[in-house]
């Protein structure tokens, strides 16, 4: 008998009829046979609500007494999803993450898993429960406070929990079928994707999409536990994520590997640029290491020549939009001591970013990329790749542009519209 972890996301169980669809999904589960471990999100949009009302009584709500109150989302489901799951006969039993071992740093809003020690959920599984765990908490091994994952962050806990109990598998089930080459809100005939691998996936979480926590990704693959993302709406096979792109060819006869898995876009981003910076040694550290300081995580930097005329030059940089208003004021406090003419910011921007193991071994894909946003008649900002990534800024109002161009030109478009959004969310 093998273990299996599912995830549900807040859509999933977004009202009683869908928590007691849930219910006998989970029960389907149970009665083939398996040892069922179940992670819920909040219902809906709990989180966003909640946040909410911690803004209607403070501004700056203490980041301890936000954790108590997100985590609050979960328990409401997991509960709801345990009593929906004894209606149909068969024993649940609902944990917090604290209960269920989740181990976290002591950071709040965005906690790092550290261990998981699921003493009490195997002993329930061996009682012949199935175990419903509060997903995006845990507990500090240090402080002993409650802790949230971040948003998104129930996929790390089915992740987890996977990893910890050597589960066959973790099923992150959504409101959409699978992982699609492009969000499907934006191209309707974005086609789902069979297999894909854990870098391939992580850079697509990494850049936008928002169909997995990237931080479950990651864990999965340091693990090597394969994730199935599938519909809870729907029977259909989703995607598997699994294996590596440095995994050897597969052998003849079988599919050549896709050049390209995908178009991700993010418009979370803004783009500040600082200009007129003396072009001497180490100004550029003093910009970066403030930032550093102030616990910022830059995306793509981009330094232009200085002119000749005044030996200064710009440096323009990426950020996330809700760190924006920390990082000017901590540029602004150095002006002086730089000694930079000014500072813009600009959140009317977004990435654009194609995704493809294949693009190591094939020349012409970034000319074949951009030519398809000039065509499309976008303005390309700044550009950064990786290996298989290459990532470019547009304004916000070309993001849908870019994207639909792109996906058009390296042929991922389905002959069919395939791509259904059943819930509202994309989770
Ligand atoms: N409820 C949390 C959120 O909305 C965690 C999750 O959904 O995974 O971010
Ligand atoms: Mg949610």
């Amino acid at each position: 008998m093998g273990i299996v972890v599912q995830k549900y996301g807040g859509s999933s169980v977004a009202d009683a009829e869908a928590v007691k669809r849930v219910a006998r999904r989970i029960v389907e589960a149970k009665k083939a046979g398996n040892d069922v471990v179940v992670a819920v999100s909040a219902m809906g949009d709990t989180t966003d609500d909640l946040l909410e009302k911690a803004q209607a009584v403070s501004p700056l709500p203490p980041a301890r007494e936000l954790d108590m109150l997100l985590t609050a989302g979960e328990r409401i489901s997991m509960a709801l999803v345990a009593m929906a799951i004894s209606d149909l006969g068969y024993s649940a039993r609902s944990f917090t993450g604290s209960q269920a071992g989740v181990i976290t740093d002591s950071v709040h809003g965005k906690a790092k898993i550290i261990d998981v020690t699921p003493g009490r959920i195997t002993t329930a599984l061996e009682e012949g429960h199935i175990v419903i765990v509060a997903g995006f908490q845990g507990v500090s091994q240090d402080t002993k406070e409650i802790t949230t994952l971040g948003r998104g962050g129930t996929d790390t806990t089915a992740v987890a929990l996977a990893a910890a109990l050597q589960a066959d598998v973790c099923e992150i089930y959504t409101d959409v079928d699978g992982v699609f080459t492009a969000d499907p809100r934006i191209v309707p005939t974005a086609r789902k994707l069979d297999r894909v691998t854990y870098e391939e996936m992580l850079e697509m979480a990494a850049n936008g999409a928002k169909i997995l926590h990237l931080r479950c990704v990651e864990y999965a693959r340091r693990f090597n536990i394969p994730i199935h993302v599938r519909s809870s709406f729907s029977k259909l096979d989703g995607t598997i994520v699994s294996g590596s792109i440095d995994d050897p060819a597969p052998e003849e006869g079988t599919m050549e590997q896709a050049i390209i898995a995908g178009v991700a876009h993010d418009r979370s981003e803004a783009k500040i640029t600082v200009t007129g910076v003396p072009d001497k040694i180490g100004e550029a550290a003093r910009i970066f290491v403030a930032l550093a300081e102030a616990q910022i995580n830059l995306d793509m930097i981009v330094q232009n020549v200085s002119e000749a005329a005044t030996n200064r030059t710009d440096i323009s940089f990426t950020l996330p939009h809700t760190d924006g208003q920390t990082a000017m004021k901590t540029l602004a406090a150095l002006k002086d001591e730089i000694g930079f003419e000014s500072l813009l910011y600009d959140d009317r921007v977004g990435k654009v970013s194609l995704i493809g193991a294949g693009m190591r071994s094939h020349p012409g894909v970034t000319a074949k990329f951009f030519s398809a946003i000039a065509e499309a008649g976008v303005n390309l900002g700044m550009i950064s790749t990786s290996e298989i990534r290459i990532s470019v800024v547009v304004a916000d109002v070309d993001v849908d542009a870019a994207v639909i161009a792109t996906h058009t030109a390296f042929d991922l478009d389905a002959d069919d519209v395939e791509a259904v959004v059943y819930g509202g969310t994309g989770r």
